[in-house]
C-alpha cells in the first residue's frame, strides 16, 4: 500500500497543460477563444528553461530583463499555467515556450526521434520573446536565438487593433511556429539557408508555414466552431487558412500576413522570385492536397447527414456531425503535416528545389505505406502539378518515376558494426521511448541525431561514416578528391498505419568548391548525398546532388546545370538589390551570404 502511495506521489505527468491565445490577442478579442494546450512534461527551471529551449526575456529596446516565469509555482500549476493577458510579460514568456514546445512534438513525433538544439557551446535554442522594437520577428542562426519584435499598431488602418496599440509578435501562434520551423529546418538541413535557386529560401518560407497552418487544426472546440460558421467548407475559415491575422492587420495591410489559398496557375512557379511569394505557391499545393483529401472523407457524413442529397441545410448543423467532421478535419490535417515533415529525411542535404520535395513526400509515404489508402500521395502529386511543379530528370508524374531511385545493387552495404550501430537499433527498436533517448544521449554517438564538429569527427562513427563514403564515393555521387564531409547521421522509427515499425538509418555527405565563390556571391559552390538505408545495413536510396563533372557520369551535366542555375539565381536577385550599385566591393563580394540573414528576409512585415 505504501509502495503504492508513493508511486503516486512522485510519478510525474507525462503532460503538461499551458494556456495559449488560439490565434493572437486580436484574434481571440474578437472571436473569444483561448485555449489549454498540453505540452510533453518536462523539469523546468524559470525562464521558462527546459532541455531544449530556453526563454531569455531580455528588452532589447528598453535594455532590461522581465522576471521570468516559474510554470512550476503551485499558484500557476493549479490553473494550468498563467491566463492569457497582453499586458504580463511572464504570460508572453508561456506561450512561447508552450507553442515551441507543440511544433517541436510535432517534428519528432514524424520524424521518429529527438532533436536535440546544440550549437557552438549552446545546448538550447533561446527564445526572447521581447528582443526589439520593430515589426519583426526572426530566427538567428548566429545567435541561436529566435527574436521577437514588438511594435505599435498602424495609426490610420489598424483593423481590428486599436489605432496605436502594441502588437506583440510573442503572442501570435502562427508567428512562433514559423520563426521555430526555420530553426528546425536549419537545424535538419544546414544548408538550407544558402539561396543556391530559387526554391531553397522559398522552401524554408513556405515549410514554416505549412507547418504553422496545420496545427490550426488541432485545437479541437476551435475547429469544431469554425466548422459549424463555414458550414464545413473550411477553406472559408480565414482562422484556419490565414497566417498572422493580427500582425497583418496591425501593420496597416488590411489582411492577414498571409493565406493558403491561391489560383493555381502554373505561371507563377515559372516568374514569382520573391521567397515568400514563392513559398506561398507550396503551401497552396500542400492544401490543395489537404482540402481534395478532407471533401473525400467527409463526403459520406453529408450523405448521411442530408439523406443521400449531399445538400446541407441552412441553418446550423447538428453538433454531432460537426463532431464527426472535425474529427475528420483534425485526422487528415495531421497525416498532411506528418507526411509534410516525415520527408525531410528523403531530402538532398543541399540545392533543394520543391520539385525534391515532392520526390520526397512521395518517397517517404510510399516507404511507410506503399498502398497509398488515404489517397494524399495522388493528391499531393496532382496538386503540385496544377501548379506548374515538376522535379528535374524525372520522365513522368506517375508515382514510380517520382521515388527516388533506389540504390545501385551493389553498393556496399554500410558495416553496422564497424560503426556501432547494430546494438543501439536493438536497443531502440526493442521499444524502449524516450526516457531511453534522454538517459543515452550523452554519449555522442548514442544521440538520436547529431551534428558533427570537427571534434566529434574523431568519434568512431563518424570516422567510419567517412571512411565508407570515400571508398564508395562513385557510387554515391561524391567526387574522389574533393574532402567528403559527414554532415549527420540518424536513426529514425516511424509507425506506419498498419502499426509496422520502419527503422532507417539516414547519413548525410557534404562537399563544397570554394574555389568558385567569388562568382556565388560568397557562397561556396556546393554538393552532396543523403544515405538511406535499413538497419542491415542495405542501402536502399542515394539521393544525390553532386558538385563536379565526372567523365562519362549523368551526374556531371546535373552538376553543371546547378552551377549555372545558381549563378543565374544570383543575377535575378542582383536586380531586386540596390546595394549592388551603392554598396561597397566587401559587400558585392559577399551579398549571396548577406541575402541569407532571416532578419533582412523578414524585414518590414514578411516575417
Ligand atoms: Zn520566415
Amino acid at each position: 500500500m505504501k509502495r503504492l502511495e508513493s508511486k503516486y506521489i512522485h510519478d510525474e505527468p507525462a503532460r503538461r497543460p499551458l494556456r495559449v491565445y488560439a490565434s493572437d490577442p486580436m484574434i481571440t478579442r474578437t472571436s473569444g477563444d483561448r485555449l489549454t494546450i498540453d505540452v510533453p512534461n518536462e523539469p523546468l527551471a524559470p525562464g521558462p528553461q527546459g532541455s531544449r529551449f530556453e526563454v531569455i526575456d531580455y528588452d532589447g529596446a528598453h535594455d532590461r530583463f522581465y522576471p521570468p516565469v516559474n510554470l512550476n509555482d503551485n499558484a500557476i500549476l493549479m490553473q494550468g499555467g498563467l491566463d492569457p493577458t497582453e499586458s504580463d510579460p511572464r504570460f508572453h514568456q508561456q506561450m512561447v515556450y508552450a507553442v515551441a514546445m507543440r511544433t517541436l512534438e510535432n517534428f519528432e513525433r514524424a520524424l521518429g526521434r529527438r532533436l536535440e538544439f546544440r550549437r557552438r557551446g549552446y545546448t538550447r535554442l533561446r527564445l526572447l520573446p521581447h528582443a526589439f522594437h520593430g515589426t519583426n520577428a526572426f530566427y538567428d542562426p548566429e545567435l541561436h536565438a529566435i527574436l521577437f519584435g514588438y511594435f505599435c499598431a498602424d495609426r490610420k488602418d489598424p483593423g481590428p487593433n486599436l489605432p496605436g496599440q502594441m502588437v506583440f509578435t510573442c503572442l501570435s501562434h502562427d508567428i512562433i511556429a514559423h520563426e521555430l520551423t526555420h530553426a528546425v529546418v536549419d537545424r535538419l538541413r544546414r544548408h538550407f539557408l544558402e539561396p543556391s535557386n530559387p526554391d531553397v529560401l522559398a522552401f524554408h518560407e513556405g515549410f514554416s508555414d505549412i507547418v504553422a497552418l496545420f496545427q490550426h487544426f488541432s485545437f479541437q472546440a476551435f475547429l469544431r466552431d469554425q466548422i459549424q460558421k463555414t458550414h464545413s467548407d473550411i477553406r472559408e475559415s480565414k482562422f484556419l487558412v490565414e497566417m498572422a491575422q493580427q500582425f497583418g492587420h496591425a501593420t496597416g495591410t488590411g489582411q492577414a500576413l498571409r493565406s493558403a489559398i491561391g489560383k493555381p496557375d502554373a505561371r507563377l512557379y515559372e516568374t514569382v522570385t520573391e521567397p515568400h511569394e514563392r513559398g506561398s505557391i507550396l503551401v497552396a499545393a500542400v492544401f490543395d492536397a489537404f482540402f481534395a483529401t478532407y471533401d473525400r472523407r467527409i463526403q459520406d457524413l453529408i450523405r448521411i447527414a442530408t439523406g443521400g442529397t449531399g445538400n446541407l441545410p441552412g441553418g446550423d448543423l447538428h453538433p454531432d456531425l460537426v463532431n464527426r467532421i472535425s474529427i475528420e478535419a483534425s485526422r487528415t490535417a495531421q497525416s498532411v503535416l506528418t507526411m509534410c515533415i516525415r520527408a525531410f529525411d528523403y531530402l538532398p542535404p543541399v540545392d533543394i528545389t520543391f520539385g525534391d520535395y515532392l520526390r520526397a513526400l512521395v518517397t517517404a509515404d510510399y516507404e511507410l505505406s506503399p498502398a497509398d489508402e488515404s489517397g494524399l500521395r495522388t493528391a499531393m502529386i496532382e496538386a503540385f502539378r496544377v501548379r506548374g511543379i515538376y522535379p528535374d530528370n524525372v520522365s513522368s508524374l506517375a508515382e514510380e518515376s517520382l521515388i527516388w531511385q533506389e540504390a545501385p545493387k551493389d553498393l556496399e552495404p554500410l558495416d553496422t558494426d564497424k560503426i556501432q550501430l547494430a546494438r543501439e537499433v536493438a536497443f531502440y527498436a526493442s521499444g524502449f521511448g524516450q526516457s531511453a533517448f534522454a538517459e543515452k544521449k550523452e554519449k555522442t554517438w548514442a544521440s538520436s541525431d547529431f551534428e558533427l564538429d570537427s571534434t566529434e569527427l574523431a568519434s568512431d562513427l563518424a570516422s567510419g561514416l567517412h571512411a565508407y563514403g570515400v571508398a564508395n564515393a562513385a557510387a554515391l555521387d561524391l567526387v574522389a578528391g574533393i574532402d567528403i564531409a559527414v554532415l549527420g547521421f540518424h536513426t529514425a522509427f516511424r509507425v506506419a498505419p498498419n502499426g509496422q515499425l520502419l527503422t532507417e538509418l539516414v547519413v548525410q555527405y557534404g562537399q563544397k568548391d570554394e574555389t568558385r565563390s567569388s562568382e556565388l556571391g560568397g557562397i561556396p559552390f556546393r554538393g552532396g548525398t543523403t544515405v538511406i538505408a535499413g538497419t542491415d545495413g542495405r542501402v536502399r536510396y542515394v539521393i544525390s546532388k553532386p558538385i563536379a563533372s565526372r567523365p562519362d557520369a549523368e551526374g556531371g551535366k546535373t552538376a553543371d546545370k546547378r552551377y549555372e542555375r545558381q549563378r543565374d539565381y544570383l543575377a535575378v536577385t542582383d536586380l531586386a538589390d540596390p546595394q549592388v550599385t551603392y554598396g561597397t566591393d566587401d559587400y558585392f563580394r559577399q551579398r549571396a551570404r548577406l541575402r541569407m540573414k532571416l532578419a533582412a528576409l523578414h524585414q518590414g512585415g514578411t516575417q
